[in-house]
């Protein structure tokens, strides 16, 4: 739903102090349809919550992204209720109810199946360990619970029922005008909480708002280090996987925040503009799955060191998917990636550079599923689709020779005819003793061979047929 519809008729009533409580007035449908309109996208046990505070004689608000959410016409991911009861009144009015995180004033409430969060209004001090608040006090006042807010368009408390908005900041005004602004000084605020760096940039990407200038001239780039790489991982995972991303990795860039989160980068930005404009391109062009996002946005990191000039003038980046490979485990290791998305992005970004030609043969085809895996195999195509796209020229033919591989491969797949390197016949041990080879490299070698010889020809896989071809290769028999 238009924001327009809520500015157009915002009448301000002063409250006094700061606060101003802004009542939807008129417009076309009249304001109780705008509100009705509202109500019917919160679930019942919401606004059920809200009704029992209410008419237990406390305030009560829904905070934070559901009211952004909800007056941009978009659905809330998580519903938070503020209140100026306490946590043991709160307790108090429901039935059902669970700890989490008491000391910082929440109490989670069941009602039917769904879960609830209720926080007291609070105010908070800094956030010396980057993680949590060093204080938090609670206020009567809804007021000061916005004050410690991040950005004005998530420092609006709503009260469906009573039909009222708390909006001290202009966070309509900025939701209207599409901005991302500060509550207060931002150099302050950032100072507090350096991740609010980032989530200024990532708001600019999952809603495809500007930040404001005065907002970002408040970003000082070296506090970022403060800040745990879990947390970093988690709030650039989310840049990476909004609906625009290339606002927020942008800004990133232009803020210096990049380069100090990912040093990798140093070499790309601002130095090779036209490379970083192509990995950010391949974010925007590949599924926004979180694994594939990061593939894309490291897969040519290695591109810098590995740049030659040949005799002919053509540039070449020999090994550079090998490079950015190296580049990109670095980073995966001091995020803390899970080592199953850490494997995942590593694969995509070593063999993103396949021969991605339609005249392979199946025994072509099964090696690199079999070197690849199988899991992978789709999204490496993916990969490459998105790299083709972002390069801007014309991709017809390339993007059928893909879809054309996926077909292939995903016959291959049916008739089961793809092996992976644990699925053959023989393995090491077996190996080393009819070989008589001590442990060391070249047991690995053998098996590699093995394997190759084995992709030619599914049916080769058997302990019988390929200890004849050892015999014959190694021993002259
Ligand atoms: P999302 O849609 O991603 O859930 P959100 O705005 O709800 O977005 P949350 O991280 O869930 O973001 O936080 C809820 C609210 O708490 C925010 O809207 C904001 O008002 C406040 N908030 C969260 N983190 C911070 C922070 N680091 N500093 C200040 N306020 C914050
Ligand atoms: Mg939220």
């Amino acid at each position: 739903m238009p924001v327009r519809f809520f500015y157009a008729s915002v009448v301000a009533l002063g409250m006094g102090g700061e606060e101003i409580a802004l009542r939807l007035k008129g417009g076309r449908w009249g304001w109780w349809g705008k509100w009705r309109r509202i109500r019917r996208r919160i679930p019942a046990a919401v606004l059920t919550v809200l009704h029992h505070l209410q008419s237990s004689g406390y305030q009560a608000y829904l905070v934070g992204g559901a009211p952004r959410d909800l007056l941009l016409g978009r659905v809330p991911q998580d519903w938070d209720i503020t209140t100026d009861a306490r946590p043991e009144q709160v307790k108090a009015v429901f039935p059902r109810t669970f700890p989490l995180g008491e000391k910082f004033g929440t109490v989670g409430v069941l009602l039917d199946d769904t879960q609830v969060e209720v926080t007291t209004f609070r105010q908070e001090g800094g956030y010396s360990d980057g993680r949590r608040p060093d204080w938090v006090a609670f206020t009567p006042a809804v007021g000061d619970d916005l004050a410690r807010r991040d950005f004005t368009i998530n420092a609006i408390a709503l009260d469906p029922l009573g039909e009222k908005l708390v909006d001290p900041y202009g966070g309509v005004k900025d939701l209207k005008q599409r901005l991302v602004r500060a509550v207060g000084d931002p150099r302050v605020r950032f100072g507090e909480d350096p991740l609010r760096m980032l989530r200024f940039y990532r708001f600019q990407a999952t809603l495809g708002f500007r930040g404001e200038t005065g907002t970002e001239q408040g970003i000082t780039a070296g506090l970022i280090g403060k800040v745990s790489g879990e947390r970093l991982r988690d709030e650039l995972t989310k840049i990476l996987t909004a609906a625009a991303p290339a606002l927020g990795l942008e800004g990133l860039a232009r803020s210096g925040l990049l380069t100090v989160i990912l040093p990798e980068f140093g070499p790309v930005w601002p130095a090779d503009p036209a490379l970083f404009r192509h990995l950010v391109a391949t974010v925007e062009a590949i599924k926004p799955c979180p694994e594939l996002r990061w593939a894309a946005f490291l897969h040519d990191l290695g591109k810098v060191t590995t740049r030659r000039v040949a005799a002919d003038g053509r540039i070449h980046y020999y090994g550079h998917d090998r490079v950015s490979q190296e580049l990109a485990a670095a980073i995966l290791e001091r995020l803390h990636f899970p080592n199953t998305s850490r494997q995942k992005i590593l694969t995509l970004i070593r063999w993103h550079m396949f021969a991605a030609d339609p005249a392979l043969t199946d025994a072509a085809l099964r090696r690199l599923v079999g070197k690849v895996g199988p899991e992978h195999i789709f999204d490496l195509l993916e990969l490459r689709r998105a790299d083709i796209v972002a390069t801007g020229s014309p991709s017809y033919r390339a993007r059928e020779s893909l879809a054309f591989l996926a077909r292939r491969i995903e016959a291959l797949l049916a008739g089961e005819t793809v092996l992976t390197r644990k699925d053959l016949a023989v393995d090491g041990h077996e190996v080393m003793a009819f070989l008589a080879l001590p442990p060391g490299p070249e047991v690995g070698a053998v098996l590699n061979e093995i394997f190759r010889w084995v992709t030619e020809d599914p049916a080769r896989n058997r302990k019988d047929r390929i200890l004849a071809f050892l015999a014959e290769r190694y021993r002259g028999h």
